[in-house]
């Protein structure tokens, strides 16, 4: 499964960016375009973060858009699924989509045993 594969990336990582100590949440972004399913993510972080620093984090989705360039006209929109197959301002049918199939890490938060709920605490990728 695609799922699980990026879900045992975002572990190790963050897990590796903790530093030892406990991951509470972990915000993540995801292209508008990418076929990866925010549930699927988090049903197999659950499973995999059993027994880890990891363990009970809340994962934090933020779905990003792909952007569509019109080679006719030059105009630039804001695309997601089903995506266009013509320009909305010129019509034209060639369009050049980019972007939208980010998946990473944005920020992971983590306890600190001496000042809990430090803004601190985020380690940004
Ligand atoms: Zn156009």
């Amino acid at each position: 499964m695609h799922e699980l594969a990026v879900t045992e990336g975002v572990l190790k990582v963050a897990i590796g960016a903790a530093g030892g100590r406990r991951i509470t949440a972990i915000d993540l972004v995801l292209g508008a375009i990418n076929t990866i399913v925010d549930d699927s993510v988090q049903f197999y972080f659950d499973a995999l973060s059993a027994g880890t620093l990891a363990e009970g984090a809340v994962l934090r989705f933020r779905r990003v858009p792909a952007t569509a360039l019109c080679l006719d006209c030059g105009a630039t929109m804001e695309v997601a699924p089903p995506l266009p197959d013509h320009c909305t301002h010129c019509a034209s049918r060639y369009l050049h989509v980019s972007g939208g199939n980010e998946f990473l890490i944005e920020s992971i938060e983590v306890e600190d045993d001496e000042n809990p709920g430090h803004p601190g605490d985020s380690e940004r990728q």
